[in-house]
C-alpha cells in the first residue's frame, strides 16, 4: 500500500508521517518511511542542487524534480511495494504538479505527464492533502532556509490551491486535511480514512 502526503511548506507533513508510521508499525506492517526531493544517494545530491544550487529555469527546475522521483521509484519505493510493505512518502508526484506545474505556470497537465512518465505511472493508493493558508505556513517556518521557501505567499497560495482542487476533484483517492487542525486531529482523520480503506482494522 502506498501512501503520499502532500501539501505546502510548513503543513506539518513530515509530523504526519511520523505519527502514522508508528501506528502501521504497532499494528505489526512493515513500513518504508521516505521523502522527495531527497530519498535516495542522488536525490540527496539533487535536492541540494535544486534547493541550493544555481539559479536555474523552469524547465531546469521541473526535471530535476522529475530525475529525483525516478530514482526514488526504481531503488525504494517500488522495490519495497513490491515486498508487501507499507510505503508512507512526504510529498511526491503532485508537488511538481502544484509546485512546477500550477505556480510556475509550466502548466499542471504538462508536468503530470512529464511526472507519471519518470515515475512509470506508479499512483499512490492514498494521497493526503495537508491544507494551510500560505501565510500560516510562512509563519511556522520562520526563516527561510531554500530558494523555493523564500518564494511570496502568492505563489504558494497557488500551490495550495492547486493541491486542494486536485484533492476535491477525486475523493476516491485523496485526503483533504485542514492543516490548522491540530497534530492529533488530523492523525485521527487519517487513521480514519484508512480503516476505511481496510489498511488498519
Ligand atoms: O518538503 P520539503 O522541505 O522536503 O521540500 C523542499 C522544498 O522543495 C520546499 O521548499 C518545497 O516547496 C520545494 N518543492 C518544490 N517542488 C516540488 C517539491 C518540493 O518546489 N516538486
Amino acid at each position: 500500500y502506498f501512501i503520499a502526503f502532500e501539501g505546502g511548506d510548513g503543513a506539518g507533513k513530515s509530523t504526519q508521517v511520523a505519527l502514522l508510521a508508528e501506528v502501521l508499525r504497532a499494528a505489526g506492517r512493515e513500513v518504508v518511511i521516505t521523502r522527495q526531493p531527497g530519498g535516495t544517494e542522488l536525490g540527496r545530491q539533487l535536492r541540494e542542487l535544486v534547493l541550493h544550487g544555481a539559479a536555474m529555469a523552469p524547465r531546469a527546475e521541473v526535471l530535476i524534480f522529475a530525475a529525483d522521483k525516478a530514482q526514488h521509484v526504481a531503488e525504494v519505493i517500488a522495490p519495497a511495494l513490491a515486498l508487501g510493505q507499507v510505503v508512507v512518502t512526504d510529498r511526491y508526484t503532485d508537488s511538481s504538479v502544484a509546485y512546477q506545474g500550477a505556480a510556475r505556470d509550466l502548466g499542471a497537465e504538462a508536468v503530470h505527464e512529464l511526472q507519471m512518465w519518470a515515475v512509470g505511472h506508479l499512483v499512490p493508493d492514498l494521497t493526503i492533502v495537508v491544507d494551510l493558508p500560505a501565510a500560516e505556513g510562512r509563519r511556522r517556518r520562520g526563516d527561510v532556509h531554500d530558494r523555493l521557501e523564500s518564494e511570496a505567499d502568492g505563489f504558494h497560495d497557488a500551490v495550495r490551491a492547486h493541491f486542494g482542487a486536485m484533492a476535491r476533484g477525486n475523493p476516491q483517492r485523496y485526503l483533504l486535511v485542514d492543516g490548522l487542525a491540530s497534530p492529533e486531529q488530523i492523525h485521527a482523520t487519517v487513521l480514519e480514512r484508512l480503516q476505511v480503506e481496510g489498511v488498519l482494522s
